[in-house]
């Protein structure tokens, strides 16, 4: 007999109530808390964003606390996560909060999709998580699980397949009862990142296996099919460290930067060939390469050299020197903080 969707419900939360992670942010009810964590979530591992989490929410316990917040330090509190553009999305939001909605957080799906950097899954989940509202999650581990059990080999690169399996997820979510909204959501999530895993899923340990009709194809850890790969640049960078006592010649991204926008940097270039010239112009000569390291952005990834290297002339325009001490109060960009312990590691130069 068919599982229906209440007992589908059902089924998932009872698996939940005692398979759930204890993770800081489900231990709250105050929806300013969550919707952190959500947005810490969205591009960043669970286990990466738990000590994150706590010392920021420490930092910046409400709305207002955050909105009042100088960019630099907040950024600096954000360094580490990573897509620094979530944490600028996220003041700007705070203030909305702290001064159109009076610091509360709003109630409702539409207010709470309005805010700057929430998209239809980060409302939900809030909305879901804080108000029981019924809206329905759909992210990738969500698309898998509901591939797999449905034996659905559609493409989910597609549209059409992703808002098929959005109303399938809604469907479901219409089966649950009030007070049962956000913990659905989070059970289905819970599922596909611990059990129905992209690889190897523990079908053994799975409370839908019963029912599950890829797993009775065979087909369970060939599902999703997604038909478009990005295509994948590989950049050479070259990066320069320049030293002057205890202090360390660097620049600020511009502020409209599409990437890191405010952040601090070794003077670097891309593409190793040509990369004496670039520098040269800096009046920075290049010495010996010190170390390497690899970094992604998305799609890139770099594959960067680092050079010591010494300045014969005046302090080039737009770059300023930093002492270690100031460095450690200023957000510096990922592929300069991975020069710069390469540099350390490769001990002192002459
Ligand atoms: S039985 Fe296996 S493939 Fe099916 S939903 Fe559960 S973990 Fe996923």
């Amino acid at each position: 007999m068919r599982l229906t969707d209440r007992a589908f419900v059902r089924r998932l939360l009872s698996w939940y109530a005692d398979a759930a992670r204890d993770l800081p942010w489900r231990r709250t009810a105050d929806p300013y808390r969550i919707w952190v964590a959500e947005i810490m979530l969205q591009q960043t591992r669970v286990e990466a964003v738990v000590p994150y989490y706590e010392r920021f929410l420490e930092r910046y316990p409400n709305a207002a606390a955050l909105a009042a917040a100088p960019e630099q330090e907040l950024l600096q509190a954000w360094a580490g996560l990573g897509y620094y553009r979530r944490a600028r999305l996220l003041q700007r939001a705070a203030t909305k909060i702290a001064g159109e909605h009076d610091g509360q957080f709003p109630r409702d799906y539409d207010a709470i999709r309005a805010l700057d950097g929430v998209g239809g899954y980060t409302a939900a989940a809030v909305a879901s998580i804080a108000f029981d509202l019924p809206f329905a999650v759909l992210d990738g581990n969500v698309m898998r699980l509901l591939t797999r059990l449905a034996n659905d080999r559609r493409d989910i690169a597609k549209g059409e397949t992703k808002r098929a399996l959005a109303g399938r997820a809604q469907e479901l979510m219409d089966a649950a009862a009030p007070g049962e909204r956000g913990a659905f959501n989070q059970a289905l999530m819970e599922l596909g990142a611990t059990v129905c895993t992209p690889k190897s899923p523990q079908c053994g340990a799975c409370p839908l296996a019963r029912d599950c009709r890829g797993l009775a194809q065979g087909a369970a850890d060939t599902l999703p099919y997604k038909s478009v790969r990005p295509r994948i640049r590989r950049v050479e960078l070259a990066v320069a460290v320049v030293r002057r006592g205890g202090s360390l010649l660097m620049r600020q991204r511009p502020q409209d930067a599409a990437i890191m926008p405010g952040f601090w940097e070794l003077p670097s270039t891309c593409g190793t060939g040509g990369h004496e010239a670039y520098f040269a112009s800096l009046g920075v000569a290049v010495g010996k390469k010190i170390g390497e390291f690899k970094h992604s952005i998305t799609d890139r990834r770099f594959r960067g050299s680092i050079y010591e290297a010494a300045l014969h002339r005046g302090r080039p325009q737009g770059h300023c020197w930093i002492s270690a001490e100031r460095l450690s109060r200023l957000p510096v960009t990922t592929i300069s903080r991975k020069a710069l312990r390469q540099d350390m590691l490769a001990g002192p130069t002459q």
